[in-house]
C-alpha cells in the first residue's frame, strides 16, 4: 500500500516595503503570527551581501547599513517591476525579484524551523500593484522556492482577517465582539486604510455575510513612512548646516545613522509630544529637538496625499461617509497619531484599531492560505472523479465555445508583428501528479492535462468547524488600474481602446472585436497597455500578444477577437484569434521588464546556493 500523502503546509507572507510578517492558521482555525529566528514577529525587509558571499537579512543586515551601505538594500519592493534594482551591488545588477527571493528565503527558512517542511505561501501585494509589480512577486517567490498559491491585495488580507475573526467567534459561540457582518447579514461596508513602510493604500469593502467584496481601491506605491523618516532627515540635516555650514547627509555612513535617528525619532513622537535627535559628523555633535506639532507641519502634505486619494477611492465606491461602518486601520504607519486624527476629521467615525498593525496583514494571506487550499483540493476531487467516470465522446460533446455576442463595432489593430519569442513567467508548479486527462479547449484542441493530487487539507484542523468556515468565506477584488489595446483608427491615429475600466469587480472575462488594418495581414501584434487615457503615450506598455501565420488572402478589418480575463488576484491573460482561420495568439505577455524563465531558473539556482541568515 502507498504512503498516505501528506497535507502540504501554506503559509501567509506579508512582504513589506520595510517589514516582513509570515502567519499561518493553527489547528484550531486561528492565525498564529510566526516569529523570525530571531524571535521577532517582523523582520526588516533589508538585505546584506556580505563580502564573504554570504547574506543576512533582517535586523541585522539594517545595522550593517551603517558601516557598509553600498552593501545593503532597503526597499526592494519599491522597485518591483523594474528590470534591475538601482545601482550595483558588488558590481553586479541585480533584478529586484531576485533579492525579495532572498528575503523570501529567509522568512520560509525561519518559518521551516518552527512549523517543518512549508511548500507555498500566499504573498501579499499593495492593491495598487500595478500588473508588472505582481508578476515580479510571483517570479520572486519561484526564485525562492516557494509555490506561490496566491498573490493577495494587502487591503483584502487585512479585512478578511478582520472579517475572519468575527465571523470565527461567532461560530465558536463568543458572540460578544466587534462585528463586520452584522446579526441579520446585512452588509457593512469597510474603509480599510493602509499606510506602511513604503506603500499606501486605501480600499473600500462591502461585507456581506461570508462575502467579501472590494468596491473600489486607490493608492500611492511611493508613500509610507520611509518619506515621514526622509522629512526628518532632512529637516536635521539643515539644522545641522545652519550650524556648522556642512551637509552631514554627504557622508553615507553618516546618512545611514541619520536615516536610523529620523525613524528612532518618529517612532516616540507617536507616543510623547517631544522627542530629539543627536547627528554627529567631523566631530561636530548637534542635538535636535522636535515636538509633535513641528512633526506634524514638517509632514503635512504627505498625510495630505492620503487624504486626497480616501476622497478619491470614495467618489469611485458612489458611497458617502454615513453609510461606512467601520475605518480600519493597517501597516505601522497608521500609529500617528496624525492618522488618527485625519480619519476621523474625514469619516466623521474613531478609526477601528484593535488588529496589530503589522500582522494583521499576514494573518489574512495565512486565512486565504487555508481557505485556497481548501477549495482547491475540493476542486481537484471533483475533477480526479470526473476524469475517472466520465468517458471521452460525453466529454467532447459536452465543450462549449465561447460566447461571443459581446463585441464592438470593428477597428483596426496595430498590424506591427512581432517575432520576439514569449518571455512571460511560466505558471505555478505543483506536487506528485496522479492522474492524467484528456480535455479540449474552446478551439477544439486537444490537451493533456496531469492532474496533481494533493493531500486533505482538511485534515491539518482538529475542528471541523474551522474547515466550514474557512470554506465558506469569498472575497472579490476589484482591478486598481484600466488595461486597453492601443489601436491604429482610420486616420492612422493610435488610441488607447480600454477593455477592462479600472474598478471592475473581478474575476472577469472581456471579449472585443477588433479589424485587420491591411488586406493580406499574415500576423497581427497587440499591444497591451494599463490606464485609461486616451492618448496611449499617458498609459504603461505592459505587454504584446502577437498572433502569427495568419493563411494568405485576409481582407482588410478582418475579424480579431481579443479577449482580456482578469482572475481575482489581479493577473491578466490576454488572448487573440482571428475569426476566420481559428489561429490564436500565445496567451502570456510579453512583458519587457519581466524576468524570463531561464532568467528566474539561473536566479533560483543563484538562491539555492547562497547562504542567507
Ligand atoms: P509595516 O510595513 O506595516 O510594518 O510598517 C512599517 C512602517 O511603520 C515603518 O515606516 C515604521 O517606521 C512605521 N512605524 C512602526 N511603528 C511606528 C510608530 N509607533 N509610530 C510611527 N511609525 C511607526
Amino acid at each position: 500500500m502507498s504512503e498516505p500523502l501528506q497535507a502540504k503546509r501554506y503559509i501567509g507572507i506579508d512582504l513589506g516595503t520595510t517589514f516582513c510578517a509570515m502567519a499561518y492558521v493553527d489547528a484550531h482555525g486561528t492565525p498564529v503570527t510566526i516569529p523570525n529566528a530571531e524571535g521577532s514577529l517582523t523582520t526588516p525587509s533589508v538585505v546584506f551581501f556580505e563580502p564573504s558571499g554570504q547574506v543576512t537579512v533582517g535586523a541585522d543586515a539594517r545595522a550593517a547599513a551603517v558601516k557598509h551601505p553600498q552593501l545593503v538594500i532597503e526597499c526592494v519592493k519599491r522597485e518591483m517591476g523594474e528590470r534591475f534594482y538601482n545601482r550595483e551591488i558588488q558590481g553586479r545588477k541585480l533584478p529586484p525579484p531576485a533579492i525579495s527571493a532572498l528575503i523570501l528565503k529567509k522568512l520560509k527558512q525561519d518559518a521551516e524551523a518552527k512549523l517543518g517542511p512549508i511548500d507555498g505561501a500566499v504573498i501579499t501585494v499593495p492593491a495598487y500593484f500595478d500588473e508588472g509589480r505582481r508578476q515580479a512577486t510571483l517570479a520572486a517567490g519561484e526564485i525562492a522556492g516557494l509555490e506561490v498559491l496566491d498573490i493577495l491585495n494587502e487591503p483584502t488580507a487585512a479585512s478578511l482577517a478582520f472579517a475572519y475573526r468575527d465571523i470565527k467567534r461567532k461560530s465558536d459561540g463568543q458572540d460578544d465582539v466587534m462585528r463586520l457582518a452584522d446579526e441579520n447579514n446585512k452588509s457593512r461596508i469597510a474603509v480599510v486604510y493602509d499606510l506602511g513602510g513604503g506603500t499606501f493604500d486605501v480600499t473600500v469593502l462591502r461585507i456581506e455575510g461570508n462575502n467579501l467584496t472590494v468596491l473600489a481601491t486607490d493608492g500611492d506605491v511611493q508613500l509610507g513612512g520611509k518619506d515621514w523618516d526622509t522629512k526628518l532627515l532632512n529637516a536635521s540635516a539643515a539644522a545641522f548646516k545652519a550650524k556648522h555650514q556642512i551637509d552631514p547627509r554627504a557622508d553615507e555612513h553618516v546618512f545611514q545613522q541619520m536615516l536610523v535617528a529620523a525613524e528612532d525619532c518618529k517612532r516616540a513622537l507617536s507616543a510623547r509630544d517631544k522627542a530629539r535627535m543627536t547627528i554627529t559628523f567631523a566631530n561636530k555633535p548637534v542635538n535636535i529637538e522636535v515636538t509633535r506639532d513641528q512633526f506634524e507641519d514638517l509632514t503635512a502634505d504627505l498625510l495630505y496625499r492620503t487624504e486626497s486619494r480616501i476622497i478619491r477611492v470614495m467618489e469611485a465606491s458612489g458611497l458617502s461617509w454615513h453609510q461606512v461602518d467601520d475605518v480600519l486601520t493597517v501597516g505601522g504607519s497608521t500609529r500617528m497619531p496624525q492618522v488618527l486624527k485625519m480619519l476621523e476629521r474625514v469619516t466623521d467615525q474613531k478609526p477601528n484599531t484593535s488588529l496589530a498593525p503589522d500582522e494583521v496583514v499576514a494573518h489574512g494571506a495565512a486565512i486565504h492560505a487555508a481557505i485556497t487550499q481548501l477549495k482547491r483540493y475540493q476542486k481537484q476531487q471533483q475533477t480526479l472523479q470526473a476524469a475517472r467516470t466520465k468517458p471521452m465522446a460525453q466529454a467532447v460533446s459536452e465543450m462549449k465555445i465561447a460566447d461571443d455576442n459581446d463585441v464592438l463595432p470593428m477597428v483596426d489593430v496595430d498590424p506591427n508583428a512581432d517575432t520576439a519569442a514569449n518571455n512571460g513567467i511560466a505558471p505555478h508548479s505543483g506536487g506528485a501528479s496522479t492522474a492524467t486527462t484528456i480535455a479540449i479547449d474552446s478551439e477544439g484542441s486537444t490537451i493533456t492535462e496531469a492532474i496533481i493530487e494533493d493531500a486533505n487539507p482538511s485534515e491539518q484542523y482538529d475542528a471541523n468547524d474551522a474547515t466550514d468556515v474557512l470554506r465558506a468565506i469569498q472575497t472579490r477584488n476589484v482591478n486598481a488600474h484600466g488595461l486597453g489595446v492601443i489601436m491604429t483608427q482610420s486616420d492612422k491615429t493610435k488610441v488607447n481602446s480600454v477593455i477592462v475600466p479600472s474598478n471592475t469587480l473581478l474575476p472577469t472575462s472581456v471579449t472585443r472585436r477588433y479589424g485587420t488594418a491591411v488586406a493580406n495581414q499574415t500576423s497581427v501584434s497587440i499591444v497591451v497597455v494599463e490606464g485609461e487615457a486616451d492618448n496611449p503615450d499617458q498609459c504603461i506598455p505592459i505587454g504584446k500578444c502577437t498572433i502569427k501565420n495568419l493563411p494568405w488572402g485576409l481582407r482588410k478589418g478582418s475579424t480579431i477577437y481579443v479577449t482580456f480575463s482578469y482572475d481575482n488576484s489581479g493577473r491578466l491573460d490576454v488572448k487573440a484569434i482571428e475569426a476566420t482561420s481559428g489561429i490564436s495568439a500565445n496567451t502570456a505577455i510579453d512583458r519587457t521588464n519581466a524576468m524570463n524563465s531561464v532568467e528566474i531558473g539561473q536566479a533560483k539556482e543563484t538562491v539555492k546556493k547562497t547562504t542567507v541568515s
